[in-house]
């Protein structure tokens, strides 16, 4: 299929970003909603919510940098993506910058003080995610305050003003928001806050309806007047836990978070996991993600091999990815979690040494199994996997680039769409069900009191020269972190621009060989040759849902150009601030 045209800024972007990469412009087959991203030298900012992000450039445009951006928009996206993030909620931040220095911040959800191994084993409303149950204590807002006081300029009552007005004046509901009320009307229905906020006479908004939000613009503002300890022991943590512990003998659903349980909740600074990729450095989340380690693995494994002469959409390139994923799936399974509780062979898993060792295992004529590596000393033994409840999943992703080349990516989540589709009386903020991403009794990941569950979250930063060149986060469950670990791929070894990578076709195949793939964008050669291979092939069309992507980069030399891009599988939310404007 023949690209189109693009347009003179995409086109001095594009070549600003391809000619420092290697290889030619790639060649698979690009899909119908490509899209050319925006660009500009005072910043820019990718998200999946157009409301949110012009919360974002207005940060950038008045002097913010990118913390102040990434946090005002994460706030934003709370109201006005409701379904995927929120205060409620919690995540993972990889920031660099200006000059160089990387940060990692864990705001992960942790288990109350009353959990238990078994907590989730029995029967329940907690099986299809949802109920109180399944609530962690809620990171974001404890993550976003640290990030501002730590990197930002802004205080935390100006980055709270957008999001609190766009509650309080409400917004237009978009496709995919009320599409995801609709997916969860009945869950939403059994808690009457919820179903009062998100559902109109018991149905779901229609597109176009407008959603005011006053309960969540009544929080956000005692959150400015009182800063975040409403939450972390005060008043909102009081309703919620009251909330927790009324009678439903109908669904005989209970929480068991304490008003401790908040007062206790701490985010926690960490050092990001770093490789380097073909003379790149890449920087990822660390644990209690899964999501960094995986994706270095994956890497580190895939640097032996020419991805480049192989050729972006052959058979032989998924193939070689394909089991570099199934190789580093099967030792996230048995050893990822939280680091707090589990020791875990974090430094041998991205190892490049370790990598040579498995690299050899691979066969490109033949899709295999793998099992975990063993390590001679810590965590030595594999143990048994543990298992994701769910592939698909909500949550969403920020990218932010600022005027002095400062770089956030960052992914916030519920975990489910409406996460347990509680809202405490009052509160107006969604309760997250991240509970469900602990695994069984017996795993690394099971559920122990005070742990986090573990998450497949990957906000990455690759950096070339001085530049952070992509800035990559994605959305989807455990199919995120294939999303930045193609990204990477498309844009290194194929030579593809931003615009392309996010477009470019997915593939995933999480060790057993089932390869979900959008398959139109193959010829039927390549597919047929992966099928001789040993891959089933559970075909997701031209754009499968997940993950959903949100790229940004700036291009290395003295352009100063940044770009940013989002992905056409969800809403598209990028704006660029085009010039630098003084301060207001
Ligand atoms: N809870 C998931 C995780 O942290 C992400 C939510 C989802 O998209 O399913 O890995």
């Amino acid at each position: 299929m023949l690209r189109r045209a693009p347009s003179r800024l995409v086109l001095v972007a594009a070549l600003a970003v391809a000619c420092f990469l290697p290889g030619s412009v790639a060649s698979a087959v690009q899909g119908t909603r490509y899209h050319e991203g925006v660009s500009g030298t005072a910043g820019v900012v990718a998200t999946e919510s157009p409301a949110a992000a012009r919360v974002g450039r207005a940060v950038l445009a008045r002097g913010g940098n990118a913390i102040d951006a990434a946090v005002a928009t994460v706030f934003a996206l709370g109201v006005a993506r409701p379904q995927s993030c929120g205060i409620g909620g919690g995540g993972f931040m990889v920031y660099r910058s200006p000059d160089g220095k990387v940060r990692a911040l864990d705001f992960r959800e942790t288990a109350p003080a009353a959990i238990k191994a078994d907590t989730f084993a029995g029967p329940g409303l907690h099986k299809t995610f949802t109920g109180h149950l399944t609530v962690g204590v809620p990171g974001t807002l404890a993550g976003m305050a640290s990030a501002l006081d730590r990197f930002g300029t802004l205080s935390l009552r100006d980055a709270l003003a957008p999001a609190a007005k766009i509650a309080n004046d409400g917004f237009r509901v978009p496709t995919s928001l009320s599409g995801a009320m609709a997916r969860r009307a009945k869950d939403i229905a059994l808690f009457p806050a919820t179903a009062a906020q998100y559902l109109k006479n018991g149905a779901p908004y229609a597109p176009g309806d407008l959603l005011v939000q006053p309960d969540l613009a009544k929080s956000l503002r005692l959150i400015q007047d009182k800063g975040i300890s409403a939450l972390y022991g005060g008043e909102l943590a009081r309703a919620i836990v009251r909330d927790m512990r009324a009678p439903r003998p109908e669904t005989k659903d209970a929480g068991l978070l304490t008003v401790k349980d908040f007062a206790a909740y701490k985010p926690l600074w960490r050092t990001a996991l770093h490789t380097t990729y073909r003379g790149r450095d890449v920087y990822a989340a660390p644990p209690a993600t899964s999501g960094g380690q995986t994706m270095i693995e994956m890497l580190n494994i895939l640097e032996g091999f020419d991805l480049k002469a192989m050729g972006a959409g052959s058979a032989q390139a998924v193939t070689a990815i394909s089991e570099a994923q199934k190789i580093a799936w099967a030792d996230r399974g048995a050893y990822l979690a939280d680091p707090a509780f589990v020791a875990q062979p974090i430094a041998q898993l991205v190892s490049k040494d370790y990598a040579a060792q498995r690299r050899a295992e691979i066969d490109l004529t033949r899709a295999k199994t793998y099992a975990p590596g063993v390590f001679p000393s810590g965590a030595a033994v594999a143990r048994r996997a543990g298992e994701d409840f769910n592939e698909h999943g909500s949550t969403t992703h920020v990218s932010v680039i600022d005027a002095k080349g400062g770089a956030v990516a960052v992914t916030c989540t519920i975990e489910q769409e409406f996460g347990s589709t509680v809202i405490a009386p009052g509160t107006g903020f969604l309760l997250n069900n991240e509970l469900t991403d602990f695994s069984g009794p017996g795993t690394a990941n099971q559920p122990v009191p005070g742990k986090r569950p573990r998450s497949s979250i990957n906000p990455t930063i690759v950096v070339q020269g001085k530049a952070p060149v992509l800035v990559a986060g994605a959305a989807g469950g455990s199919t995120i972190i294939m999303g930045p670990t193609l990204a990477v791929i498309d844009t290194i070894d194929f030579g593809m621009t931003l615009p392309q990578a996010v477009d470019a076709e997915r593939f995933d195949d999480q060790g057993t060989n089932k390869l979900t793939i959008e398959d139109t964008r193959f010829s039927p050669d390549v597919l047929n040759a992966l099928t001789t291979t040993g891959y089933t092939l559970s075909k997701s069309g031209e754009y499968g849902p997940v993950p959903r992507m949100q790229l940004a980069g700036l291009a290395p030399g003295p352009s100063g150009l940044a770009t940013a891009v989002s992905d056409s599988r969800s809403d598209r939310g990028s704006l660029a601030v085009p010039t630098s404007a003084p301060p207001k």
